[in-house]
């Protein structure tokens, strides 16, 4: 690899992240004390380095299932293929 990060057009590296509002500290449900920004912030220092081994990182939350959440999933995975 070169120490180079993938860049190959024909693979798909999306992760899929579903997360509940309440663990993972969700800003629009009013989850903003510190123990919920600790959350956010282990969330950040992850999917950063997700990012840098190449992978696209789509966040799916909670509160987001609750409003046709499901449908937004499916687009979402269409989307990645499509990218990919
Ligand atoms: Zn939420």
């Amino acid at each position: 690899m070169n120490g180079r990060k993938r860049s190959d057009p024909t693979t798909i590296d999306t992760v899929i992240e579903v997360k509940g509002c309440y663990w993972h500290g969700c800003s629009q449900c009013g989850y903003n004390d510190e123990w919920h920004l600790e959350k956010r912030q282990r969330d950040a220092t992850r999917e950063a380095y997700l990012q840098e081994e190449g992978y696209q990182v789509k966040e799916i939350w909670e509160h987001e299932f609750e409003h046709g959440g499901a449908v937004a999933l499916v687009s979402m995975l269409a989307e990645g293929f499509q990218e990919g």
